[in-house]
């Protein structure tokens, strides 16, 4: 794809590829895939590489997001995985067909608005089982779910959970088997099905692979292992899938050979940091239309194997090329595969292009 730089470009066939791979291994397992949709903006080639693969919903924590994917049209339908604030209660209704909540007063807000709109939403419960992000403590699980079980226009759907995010624990048979009981005793309280137990994200792969997932888990909220292909515990390559979905494209605007060390007393950078150098001697430098504003320097990865990133103020971006294999000059341009942060940045830095791409030749 030729287009104008930087930008991002987004390998919809493989993307699409992963997502199969991933709702097949899912679905060997009785469960139910949410593709998450937030590291790319919700962008238009991401949801059309998402159509026909198997997924149950369209999942993202920004309302923004969910607006884009209503704008695009999807029969699938959506989640909000972010509870509201107090001036998105509206709009989530209207968007997403169910969202994930903790907190009664949230809920309450929900089912007035549900009402007012003459229609039902519906709502994940998050219990905390120990990474300390978000969910009810399971010591009042029970009263939570109780009492929104009687608010007008709400359906409890099920209950959920996430790990690895802030905590970084990992999911294991104890913190699912906690996560089951406790739907249990909730179900007991209430009377409700609460069929939905959704057990958490891409880091829920491993454990459901083991084949040591309870069985009553049925619900996954998967972003990184489709978009990336990765396995979110160690980033190792997600078995079935490819890593290679995405490419950060940006131009050499200037190129020189100068020394690797700068000259004269140095102080803070552009960004208040004491950088130390490696002496490579004079080197061939690029330097590319890319910056600290679009993305860190550290979150991308040369697809050339000659390249290696310097560093990067808020505009320009320093490569040594001197071992390029690809030749290079003015307006060449130069690729990188971003990791989940650098792809974040990227995906919504408004100064970066983004579209969909067919693979090209190194
Ligand atoms: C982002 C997010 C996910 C997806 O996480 P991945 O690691 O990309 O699979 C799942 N659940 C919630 C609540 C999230 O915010």
């Amino acid at each position: 794809m030729n287009g104008p730089t930087p930008r991002l470009e987004i390998l919809a066939d493989r993307i699409h590829d992963n997502a199969r791979a991933i709702v097949a291994q899912c679905s060997d397992h009785g469960i139910q895939v949410a593709a998450v949709t937030k590291v790319l903006h919700a962008h238009p080639a991401l949801l059309r590489a998402l159509d026909d693969t198997g997924i149950a919903m369209l999942a993202d924590s920004r309302l923004q997001n969910l607006r884009r994917i209503a704008e695009t049209g999807s029969s699938l339908p959506t989640l909000l995985l972010r509870a509201p604030g107090r001036h998105d209660i509206d709009a989530t209704v209207q968007l997403a067909d169910i969202s994930l909540n903790s907190s009664l007063i949230t809920m309450t807000a929900l089912s007035e608005a549900a009402v007012r709109a003459g229609t039902r939403h519906g709502v994940i419960i998050m219990v905390d089982v120990g990474d300390l992000r978000e969910g009810v403590w399971p010591d009042h699980l029970v009263d939570v779910v109780s009492a929104a079980a009687t608010l007008p226009g709400i359906d409890v759907r099920g209950i959920g959970t996430n790990l690895a995010c802030y905590g970084g624990v990992q999911p294991s048979v104890e913190n699912m088997t906690r996560l089951v009981h406790l739907r249990n005793l909730a179900r007991d309280a209430t009377g409700l099905e609460l069929g939905l137990i959704s057990g958490g994200n891409s880091a829920n792969l491993p454990l459901m692979m083991s084949g040591d997932m309870p069985s009553e888990i049925n619900h996954l909220r998967v972003g990184e292992a489709i978009i990336l292909g990765r396995n979110t515990l160690d980033r190792s390559a997600w078995p079935g899938t490819r890593q290679d979905t995405v490419e950060v494209v940006s131009e050499i605007i200037e190129l020189e050979r100068k020394p690797s060390i700068p000259l004269g007393r140095t102080g803070e950078d552009a960004f208040g940091q004491h950088v130390t150098f490696t002496d490579r001697g004079v080197r061939l430098r690029a330097i590319c239309n890319l910056g600290r504003q679009d993305v860190n320097p550290s979150d991308l990865t040369p697809i050339d194997p000659g390249h290696i990133v310097l560093g990067a103020s808020s505009d320009h971006l320093i490569v040594d090329v001197t071992d390029s294999v690809s030749p290079v000059e003015i307006g060449t341009e130069v690729r990188f595969r971003p990791t989940y942060a650098g792809l974040l940045s990227t995906a919504t830095s408004s100064a970066v292009w983004k579209g969909a791409a067919t693979p090209q030749a190194l």
